[in-house]
This record gives C-alpha cells, sequence and structure tokens, in this order.
C-alpha cells in the first residue's frame, strides 16, 4: 500500500496550491480528486464539444480579486508555470432602465467622472466612498494572509502602508468607535449614506451582496469592498481562461513532485486510536498517511467522511455543532453559458464593445437586488425581473472562442431547494430540465432587453442547476463558497471557533478549502495558511526561522518604498 507525508482530499485550486506548499518544504504529497479533471470550482472545459466547438467557458468562477491581495501567484512563480493574468481596464458596466448607465474604469478618476455626467455630487462622494474602503482592504489584507487565530503572524503582516491604513480608520476612540459602527451596518446603509442615484445605487448593492446575502443584511457593510477592490488591486482573468490558474498549479505541484490522481472519490478518512492513518476511497483502494488534508468544508468531511465514533470520540460535541451551528442558506447559482456569434449590443446605452471587458450588472434598482436574495432563501425563484451578472469572458481574452466569436458567462441568484417542489427533480429539490430551462429564457430574455440582437446571436447553451452544481463538484446545497459568507461564518469564526485555525480535534486531520478562512472565492489563501499552521505544528523553530527572515524582507521593503 502506499504511503505519503500528506493526502490532499480535493484538487482545487486551494488544496492545490496546500500542496504546492508542503512539497516546497519537502513533503511527499498525494491529492486525490473524485473528478476526472482538477480545479473544482476552478477550471475551463469545452462544455458544447459537440453543438459549439472550440468555445471554451468557465463553468464556475470567473473573475479573479482575492488572490491578487495575496502572494501566492509570486511564491509559487506561477508565471513559470504558464499563468498570465489579463487585467481589466473596464471593470463594471451596469445600464439602467431610464437610459443613464454605470461605467467603471480600473482608474478612480475615470470611472468619477463617468459619473460626474449624471451627478457631480455622487462622483465626488465616489471618490470618497472608495478611499475609504481601499483603506479597509489595507487594513484587512494581512488578516486574510495570515492563519486566523495566528496573531503574531497576522501583526507580522502590517507593513508601514497598512498600518497607515488601520491607523487612517482607527487613529481616535471616537474615529475606532464609529468605525465599528459602520461595519455593523449594511452594505445598503453605506449606499445610502453616500449616493443619491439609483443608477449607481443598485450596482454597488448588487456587487456588495455577492458575498451571498441580500444589500440591506446588517453587519455585512464589509461587501463594500467588492467595488473597491475592482480599482485596487484590480479584477483579471487567466489568460485561457480560469483553469489555466489550476493547469499552473497542477504544473508547478508536479514540478515540486507531487503526485495529483482524479477519478479517485475519496468515501472515508482512516482514523486509528484518535489519529488519521489514511483514507479510503469509493473504489475501496486505500491510501496511508498520518497527515489528511480536506478541502471538503467541515459538514461534508465530519458527517460524511469520517466514522462518527471516531468523530465522537475526538469530541462529543462536534457532530451537533458541526450539523446544526454552521450555517448554508438556501441561495445558490444557476450557471448559464452560451456561445455567441457575435458580441450582445446595448442599443439603448450608447453601445461600446468595452462595456464586456468587464462584469455587467443587470441590476434596475435596489429593490431588485434585494429580491435577487431574499426570494432564494425562502425557496423563491425571483423570475419576475431577475437581477445577473453577466460576463463575455472571449472579449478580453479572444482565445476562448473561434475569431470574432464570443462566450456569454451569466451567474442569476436561485434557491436550492424550490418551496413546495420538495421531493421532486434532482435530489428532491425540484429543479428539471424543462424547469432550467424555462428559467434561463426568461433570464435571457431580460438581458435581451439591453441588447436585442442577443436571442439571435446564441449558438448553443450550457445551462447548470445547483444540485448539478453539487453533484459535479460535491458543494453542499450547491453553496457557491462552499459554507455561507456571513459576518458570523468569518475569521476565527469559520467554519466554527475550535475548527477555524485549519486544525481538528483528530490528530493528523486538518481542513482548508472554502470553507475556511478566508473563505470562498480564487485567492489560494485557505490552502496557503492551512500549509502554514501545518508547518508551524510540526516544523516550529525552523518555520519560525523562515517567517523571521521574510518579515524582515517585507519590513525592509515597505521603508525603503517610503523613503
Ligand atoms: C458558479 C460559481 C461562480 C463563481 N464565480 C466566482 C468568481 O467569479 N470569482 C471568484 O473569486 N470566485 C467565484 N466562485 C467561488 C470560487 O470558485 C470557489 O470559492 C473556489 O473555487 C473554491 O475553491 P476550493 O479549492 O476551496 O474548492 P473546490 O473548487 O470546491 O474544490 C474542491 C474539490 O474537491 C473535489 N471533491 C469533492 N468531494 C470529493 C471527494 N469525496 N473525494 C475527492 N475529491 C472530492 C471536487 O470535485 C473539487 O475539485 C464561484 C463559484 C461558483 C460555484
Amino acid at each position: 500500500m502506499q504511503s505519503y507525508d500528506a493526502i490532499l482530499i480535493g484538487a482545487g485550486h486551494n488544496a492545490l496550491v496546500c500542496a504546492a506548499y508542503l512539497l516546497k518544504a519537502g513533503y511527499s504529497v498525494l491529492l486525490l480528486e473524485k473528478n476526472s479533471i482538477p480545479g473544482g470550482a476552478a477550471t475551463t472545459e469545452e462544455l458544447l464539444p459537440e453543438e459549439a466547438p472550440g468555445f471554451k467557458f468557465n463553468p464556475c468562477a470567473i473573475d479573479h480579486l482575492f488572490i491578487h491581495l495575496g502572494s501566492v501567484v509570486q511564491e509559487l512563480e506561477l508565471e513559470k508555470y504558464g499563468l498570465e493574468y489579463l487585467f481589466c481596464d473596464q471593470v463594471v458596466f451596469c445600464p439602467h432602465p431610464d437610459g443613464k448607465y454605470f461605467f467603471a474604469h480600473r482608474s478612480v478618476e475615470k470611472t468619477c467622472a463617468e459619473i460626474a455626467r449624471y451627478s457631480p455630487r455622487d462622483a465626488q462622494k465616489y471618490g470618497e466612498f472608495i478611499d475609504f474602503w481601499q483603506r479597509v482592504i489595507g487594513m484587512l489584507t494581512p488578516t486574510f494572509n495570515a492563519p486566523p487565530k495566528s496573531i503574531v503572524d497576522m501583526a507580522g503582516n502590517y507593513d508601514m502602508s497598512k498600518i497607515k491604513d488601520l491607523f487612517s480608520l482607527m487613529g481616535s476612540a471616537d474615529e475606532t468607535l464609529d468605525f465599528i459602527r459602520t461595519m455593523f451596518t449594511s452594505p445598503l446603509d453605506v449606499i445610502n449614506e453616500y449616493f443619491d442615484s439609483e443608477f449607481l445605487k443598485a450596482p454597488l448593492a448588487r456587487l456588495a451582496a455577492e458575498l451571498s446575502t441580500p444589500p440591506s443584511q446588517k453587519n455585512m457593510a464589509v461587501g463594500s469592498i467588492m467595488m473597491a477592490m475592482r480599482h485596487n488591486p484590480g479584477m483579471a482573468r487567466p489568460k485561457g481562461g480560469t483553469g489555466a490558474l489550476t493547469q499552473a498549479l497542477v504544473r508547478c505541484v508536479q514540478d515540486l513532485g507531487g503526485e495529483i490522481r482524479t477519478e479517485q472519490q475519496v468515501k472515508q478518512v482512516l482514523i486509528d486510536d484518535g489519529k488519521v492513518v489514511g483514507v479510503k476511497l469509493a473504489n475501496a483502494q486505500e491510501y496511508r498517511s498520518t497527515m489528511v488534508v480536506s478541502s471538503l468544508d467541515a459538514q461534508r468531511l465530519f458527517l460524511q467522511l469520517v466514522d462518527e465514533r471516531d468523530v465522537d470520540a475526538a469530541d462529543s460535541q462536534l457532530r451537533e455543532r458541526v450539523t446544526r451551528r454552521i450555517t448554508n442558506h438556501n441561495e445558490a447559482i444557476l450557471k448559464i453559458d452560451c456561445a455567441l456569434s457575435e458580441l450582445p449590443r446595448f442599443e439603448s446605452h450608447n453601445h461600446q464593445d468595452q462595456y464586456w471587458i468587464g462584469s455587467v450588472l443587470i441590476a434596475d434598482s435596489v429593490a431588485q437586488v434585494e429580491l435577487a436574495h431574499t426570494d432564494p432563501n425562502i425557496g423563491r425563484i425571483p423570475i419576475e425581473d431577475p437581477s445577473m451578472y453577466v460576463v463575455i469572458p472571449s472579449m478580453r481574452d479572444p482565445s476562448l472562442a473561434p475569431e470574432g466569436k464570443h462566450t456569454l458567462w451569466i451567474e442569476y441568484f436561485v434557491p436550492y431547494q424550490i418551496a413546495g417542489a420538495e421531493g421532486t427533480g434532482l435530489n428532491g429539490t425540484g429543479w428539471t430540465e424543462e424547469l432550467k430551462n424555462q428559467i434561463s429564457d426568461r433570464v435571457l430574455d431580460k438581458l435581451a432587453d439591453y441588447t436585442p440582437n442577443l436571442k439571435s446571436s446564441i449558438i448553443a447553451r450550457h445551462i447548470e442547476s445547483p444540485p448539478e452544481l453539487e453533484r459535479r463538484i460535491g458543494v453542499s446545497k450547491g453553496n457557491y463558497y462552499h459554507l455561507d459568507m456571513t459576518f458570523d461564518q468569518m475569521m476565527f469564526f469559520r467554519p466554527l471557533p475550535e475548527l477555524a485555525n485549519y486544525k481538528t480535534p483528530i490528530e493528523g486531520l486538518f481542513l482548508t478549502g472554502a470553507g475556511t478562512h478566508p473563505g470562498g472565492s480564487i485567492s489560494g489563501l485557505p490552502g496557503r495558511n492551512c500549509a502554514r499552521i501545518i508547518l508551524q505544528t510540526q516544523h516550529p523553530l525552523t518555520q519560525a526561522l523562515s517567517d523571521t527572515g521574510d518579515k524582515v524582507k517585507s519590513v525592509a521593503k515597505s521603508l525603503f518604498r517610503r523613503s
């Protein structure tokens, strides 16, 4: 039987990142992936090989923001392994029903000039809004780049500019209290405080709600960073699609001597006397290791992959807490990908091809965006007036489609479990082929209200409902962040305080992936932070010395940059 220093369950981008750091530290590593290709929610695939050959689609993630707040790309030298990020100079376009539109560039100044055409006051406030949230990002970035309970690690990440950001927000006692008060408010409270115009408020609400809660959700003001990040560090996509990030990570892992085996579904984590000893696959094959890292979230790990007697022996409360205290709401994504013969044109909004470089939002009003999130949570499909997030990935990267043609990516929020349809459709969720096609027709009709040539340009389409996503990559209830990204499940609360530092009560069993800090999205940071904890646990002295060297270099660099 083969044995490894570490076995990782799943080969999504976070597991690959974690594996790469362990390999760099000299570990022998095996990744076991249930699907035929690695990547999980970070792949690029020819989804329609017969109807639309040569069109490459991103079935899940498209816009990469959080990864640019960390150093995974540089530390793992992913450019050497073929990764090239294409940054977007135009980042958001949102047409408004009255003919106005929000067109955001990477440059804040250019964006303010666009807003000023309709509202000089809102343009000025936009500059202030972005400046505030940029400083919040500066303050938070060191926390994203460290295990959540490692205060020393976090503190070490604060260079001069981030300390400046921190003090600009929390200089005096009153400023600190006011800052905390802001963080307790909702994205909508903040947007209303700054702005008057609906054409601007609706897209900002839609982006803030990308953390998967309605814009009115108290304590989620932090969602406002989703717009601020599009200015800095910027929004980018790997050349060749999101899967090109995965491919670069695969090359890196293999170059460092790691093994990735696909079509290997892990069925059980093997435990002996409270310690991990390996894993067993669905086909009964076993692999041995005294360390197993799960990139599946805590609910899947402890409720499906570990024998309940082993969980109970380690912590008698854990199964109950994982089942009932971790929240996994009913909001999920209906994903629509189309092959297009031509670019959709915004006929009533002074069409410019550049609108399609960044993300296009159909967000007519704050109320529509609010319903886009509240309806799914009570099992309703917000179909009367669909809001959506749309991208034409082939616009920034023409290699994704045959010459002159385009790919279309649509994310539309729907319930996982449809109310009143319990026990029918796929997994009893109510989702059927017929329903997903009907809903997609309506979503495309809505987009066609803005781009009349859309419908006639569709060559073929691929639709994935929430239970289909669940079946494909395993995410429970189709949750695109593994677990909800609400305030109570972030940082040292993710997924639960006792599991938040990537360790579990079972010796040798670690957690990574989107269900751990800093959460879902393309960042690689759960993978990097988890590897740090493993190395700190197993080699405290070596890791401390290496960290000290890194910190000295980083502080010197930031001082040098200032002078
Ligand atoms: C439709 C959609 C759109 C998104 N859009 C964006 C976006 O634009 N930008 C962004 O930043 N983020 C986006 N996200 C979120 C982001 O893609 C994910 O948070 C991120 O990719 C999660 O990575 P991960 O490695 O933690 O987990 P995953 O990608 O889920 O990887 C886990 C892996 O484990 C495998 N697996 C599952 N069970 C087993 C098992 N029993 N044995 C072996 N292998 C197993 C799965 O097949 C998968 O490959 C989107 C997500 C979705 C679903």
